[in-house]
């Protein structure tokens, strides 16, 4: 038998349940106004939250970084060493977190693994939100670590599961998004946080829909909620969102940096990031630090979006952030309302099962500081027309 033979059932299976991904591809730079396919479309499928992507300042930096550095990195980071401008970059973003240090990962996936891994075994006891990113859940699962999940945001829930676990475990963390992916609501932070105390359990929050966004310098939910090292140990970020770069960090204190660093094995044994993308970042930080308009703008946008959703009798989230997504239900409704919105020049991703639970596939909108008031109401606009559409020839067929 042909390796293509085993194969191809389950990825026939996967099609035939409206869940196959297709990717795109674009000629032009990550901003609203995007060339993809050939086409020229109005984007609000990127994460890149305050339109950092494509900012003079990153290139800038970059190049210059390119210019003293050369490219690549060379080797991982305890057999090559790093750059100056890496050691600048984990120095700033402590002080920016308010933790004494931080460590760079190549990427957020590969962070949340490796911090999870580095700190937990099949000795312990972790407690995740059902609705967290694919990369905590994995770490859980690397680690070996008994794994308990509770109902979406659900605290009290948390704290049965805490309470059933009675095995004295060696150690107890409680890990969850801040700003949750693929709804865009929060995490009760102030709750778990309690609860963490009172359970001898750490907590592990990561915010990478949060950074840039929330709180008066960007420095994301534990800022906007003024929350310490004490009631958030362990914090992650990605550099790859609202910092319109690529990488990630986690910030602590120095007993947790040096763990992950001694024991973390995807920092470990991986490539450093390249000195541009480490110099992107700096100038993406000190943009987010000082430009507050940025967010102030998409303050306003994600306020027009829910009263304008809600006149046109869209049904929206309970979020308050960027990511404002619509709920459709039926996976392929929402790959067929995805499609027609791209031919009618709006690129909006449809998020299917299982990057979300079954019967909730979602029309995922995500706006961003480069976005115009008009770009906004011209999607919802033509959302809503299209919406019918698919729901009247649903109808007429049953
Ligand atoms: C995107 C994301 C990650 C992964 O970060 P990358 O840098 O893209 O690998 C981790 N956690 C959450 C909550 C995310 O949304």
């Amino acid at each position: 038998m042909f390796l293509k033979d085993l194969l191809l059932p389950a990825l026939e299976q996967h099609q035939a349940r409206g869940l196959y991904r297709q990717l795109r591809q674009r000629q032009t730079p990550q901003h609203p106004l995007q060339q993809v396919n050939g086409q020229w479309v109005c984007s609000f499928s990127s994460n890149d939250y305050l339109g950092l992507a494509d900012h003079p300042s990153l290139q800038e930096a970059a190049i210059l970084a390119i210019e003293k550095y050369g490219f690549g990195s060379g080797s991982a980071e305890l057999i090559n060493g790093y750059t100056d401008l890496h050691a600048e970059l984990e120095y700033e973003l402590a002080r920016w977190t308010g933790r004494p240090r931080a460590l760079l990962f190549s990427t957020g996936f590969m962070a949340n693994i490796g911090v999870i891994s580095a700190l937990s075994n099949a000795q312990d006891l972790i407690l995740e939100d059902r609705l967290n990113h694919a990369s905590l859940l994995d770490g859980a699962r690397l680690a070996g670590a008994r794994l308990s999940r509770y109902h979406h945001l659900d605290t009290l829930h948390a704290d049965t599961l805490f309470k059933k676990n009675t095995i004295t475990y060696r150690r107890r963390f409680i890990v969850t998004d801040g700003v949750f992916s693929m709804d865009g609501d929060l995490a009760p932070l102030q709750v778990l946080a309690q609860l963490a105390k009172q359970h001898q359990a750490y907590l592990m929050v990561d915010d990478a829909h949060g950074f840039g966004v929330l709180g008066t310098t960007g420095a994301g939910i534990v800022e906007a909620l003024n929350l310490s090292g004490d009631d958030v140990p362990i914090l992650v970020g990605t550099l790859g969102k609202a910092f319109g770069s690529f990488g990630a960090f986690v910030a602590g204190d120095d007993a947790l940096i040096e763990t992950c660093q001694q024991f973390a094995r995807s920092y470990i044994f991986t490539t450093a990031m390249p000195p541009a993308c480490v110099a992107a970042s700096l100038a993406a930080l000190h943009l987010i630090q000082q430009d507050h308009a940025r967010r102030a703008h998409l303050q306003g946008l994600i306020q027009a979006c829910r009263a304008q959703a809600q006149q046109l009798g869209l049904a929206l989230m309970d979020s308050l952030t960027p990511i404002q997504p619509i709920v459709i239900g039926d996976s392929q409704q929402a790959w067929e309302c995805s499609q027609r919105l791209f031919e009618a020049g709006f690129y909006v991703p449809a998020i299917r099962p299982p990057s979300v639970a079954a019967g909730t596939a979602r029309l995922r909108i995500t706006l961003t500081a480069a976005h115009t008031l008009e770009q906004l109401s011209d999607l919802l606009n033509t959302l809503v027309i299209i919406m019918r559409d698919i729901d009247g020839s649903s109808r007429s067929k049953a």
